[in-house]
């Protein structure tokens, strides 16, 4: 496993992110797509919206019986970091999550040169706003969409637990965790360096 860090520069916050990164095989990857997308059926007001999502969202299985090796990368923020400014704990969730997803899409698209291959990304495909599922639209940038891990089926937690010994935090009772942390994928063949 790869560990590194760099600083995040945002208008109000100089912030540490961790880099956690890992070649892996593809037996890794615990797929419960008809589970994930029951959940998102019975609790997202999205389900059917966007096209990145469920029922959308192929199984990752398809891509695990095409390629033998990955390499997963996780950005993690401590949000301790902004213990002192006066922020609510969801909006210290936000801004973390604000630095940290679209510098790891960014980071992963930038892989893609290298791999001849597409990655899986964390959350929904965020291209477009509204996505144009949401307006009964044909998908606006169908080449560049990418699914993420959890909308083709990937059990995120466990990935996270397995991969880099690493739980997933979650926001709860009104209570930010201690860092938030973001998780991507991308196939790679089997002499990639990184
Ligand atoms: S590219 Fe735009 S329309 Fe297509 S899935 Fe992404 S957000 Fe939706």
């Amino acid at each position: 496993m790869k560990q590194q860090s760099f600083i995040a520069k945002t208008p109000k916050h100089e912030l540490e992110v961790e880099v956690l990164s890992k070649l892996v095989s593809r037996d890794v990857f615990d797929v419960k797509k008809e589970q994930f997308r029951k959940m998102c059926e019975d609790g997202c007001s999205n389900y059917g919206k966007k096209y990145s999502c469920p029922p959308f969202s192929p199984s990752f299985e398809k891509f695990q019986n095409s390629f033998e090796n990955f390499l997963v990368v996780m950005y993690s923020i401590n949000l301790n970091q902004l213990a002192n400014f006066d922020y609510s704990d969801y909006q210290k969730l936000q801004i973390g999550n604000a630095v940290i997803k679209p510098r790891l899409e960014k980071y992963m698209r930038s892989l893609e040169n290298k791999t001849n291959t597409q990655f899986f990304s964390t959350g929904a495909c965020r291209l477009c706003k509204p996505c144009k599922g949401k307006l009964g639209e044909p998908c606006a940038k169908p080449n560049d969409k990418r699914y993420s891990l959890e909308a083709s089926g990937v059990d995120c937690n466990k990935l996270a637990m397995d991969v880099f010994d690493r739980p997933l935090l979650w926001y709860k009772n009104k209570t930010a965790p201690e860092y938030t942390s973001v998780i991507a994928a991308i196939p790679v063949s089997e002499t990639f360096s990184f």
